[in-house]
């Protein structure tokens, strides 16, 4: 492709099952992150259903403002299917019919012991002047039409056909047509807000324009997301993004939990290991979440010894050894619970490690002195131990989410030291 202004890139995915609550166009989300591993950008995306009228105008609308076309769904035997028939009829070309699709589809049907229904015949015609792509995995071929001025690619709808021929068929001749390489870097980081975030690096935003970075925020957990594009080369590339990333790392330090991608969970797994650590959990408000998180990670049995939801406040005191007087006194949430919490269940454990949460997740239980959110964190170890207070915002769910991060995060932060 020659100048990406005068060749945008539009994604159609075809199907009225994509416009109800009940199915997602995954497909597209996929064919994004490919075309986007090509340094090619996608401009449009449409969802259309099964409808001639809607379809046809779909497709014009995209001829007018894309060069490159992916199409999805519609490709199949029944009666709504029909992006082949849609696509020939507003390009004015004929359905041409290939026997030697016919003679696939029919033996893949003799393979399983039947005789090919004669509706599956109309899927051996293909717009005439475009490619026939394999489908290893299902009756209905792709297509490839090269048009001189569109490029229009058909693909099937079922995810575990579309992607082995996307990858067989479709990005080999992509790759052909790209003008432009890119190397891309996340970085992970907990701990500071995005405005913090943004104070410490808004001196390294690129200016350049073949370097890009934007944040994302989500609850506890914020990542630069850097792209570098070449013209020349990959390994340009790399070291474009390379250089960037180094810049961003200077500044956010140890704030950067992950730089290949690996979540928190996963990195202080590592960082167990490394240490020959082991870790037990305590939890009250993230009510096992930690625990899952831990254990979500292959191999955690190397390095996770135990978990206890400790809701109530007898199970504190019969699971964790709390004493009744300093629940009564302190109340649940507070950091003398949390901080025995974390002893707790580090002694019952035997482990080197006792992490523990207690707070209030809401959305009730909240009072002015103990709000919603309010959770305290507790790391215990040999020689000491350490609380934090925290006041989360979002709901119920938002807040055990936060709660695991910053435990985890404390941890790692203190396995980093150590
Ligand atoms: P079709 O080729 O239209 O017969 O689609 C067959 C099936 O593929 C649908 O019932 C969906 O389950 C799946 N499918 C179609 N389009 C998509 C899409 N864009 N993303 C994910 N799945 C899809
Ligand atoms: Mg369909």
């Amino acid at each position: 492709m020659k100048d990406k202004k005068d060749h945008r890139i539009e994604i159609i995915a075809v199907g009225s099952e994509l416009l109800t609550p009940f199915f997602q166009d995954t497909n597209s989300l996929y064919l994004t992150q490919r075309l986007n591993d090509l340094a090619m950008d996608v401009s449009y995306k449409t969802i259309v259903g099964d409808d001639w009228t809607d379809l046809t105008q779909s497709i014009q609308e995209a001829l007018s403002h894309a060069h490159l076309i992916i199409a999805m769904g519609g490709l199949g035997p029944t009666k709504d299917d029909r992006t082949r028939e849609a696509f020939a009829t507003v390009l004015e070309r004929k359905l041409i019919f290939k026997e030697e699709i016919l003679k696939k589809i029919e033996a893949r049907f003799k393979r399983r012991g039947m005789f090919m229904p004669q509706v599956n015949k109309k899927q051996a015609y293909i717009i005439k002047g475009a490619l026939i792509l394999d489908n290893k995995n299902g009756t209905a071929p792709g297509q490839w039409l090269d048009t001189k001025e569109h490029i229009i690619v058909l693909l099937p709808g079922p995810p575990h056909e579309l992607k082995p021929m996307f990858e067989a068929s479709v990005w080999p001749r992509l790759q052909k047509l790209r003008t432009d390489y890119v190397a891309r870097r996340v970085l992970k980081t907990a701990g500071l807000t995005e405005s913090k975030i943004e104070s410490l690096i808004f001196d390294a935003y690129p200016k350049a324009s073949h370097l890009n970075l934007t944040t994302l925020a989500y609850p506890g957990q914020i990542e630069i997301h850097m792209t570098a594009h070449s013209k020349e080369s990959k390994a340009q590339a790399e070291r474009r993004v390379k250089k960037l990333e180094k810049a961003i790392l200077a500044r956010l330090n140890d704030s950067v939990f992950s730089a290949s991608g690996a979540e928190l969970e996963e990195v202080i797994g590592n960082l167990l290991c490394l240490n020959k650590k082991n870790l037990a959990v305590a939890e009250s408000c993230t009510g096992g979440f930690l625990g899952h998180r831990i254990t979500n990670v292959p191999g955690s049995s190397e390095y996770f010894i135990q978990g206890i939801v400790a809701y109530s406040n007898e199970a504190k005191t019969n699971q964790l050894g709390i004493s009744p007087d300093l629940i009564e006194k302190q109340g649940a949430v507070s950091p003398q619970v949390a901080q025995a919490m974390a002893t707790g269940i580090k002694e019952k454990a035997n482990s080197s490690y006792g992490l523990a949460v207690t707070g209030i997740a809401g959305p009730t239980g909240g009072t002015p002195e103990k709000p919603v959110g309010l959770v305290y964190i507790a790391l215990a170890w040999d020689k000491g131990t350490e609380v934090s207070k925290n006041l989360f915002l979002g709901n119920r769910e938002a807040i055990k989410f936060q709660s695991s991060q910053k435990a985890l995060d404390m941890l790692r932060r203190h396995l980093l030291k150590s």
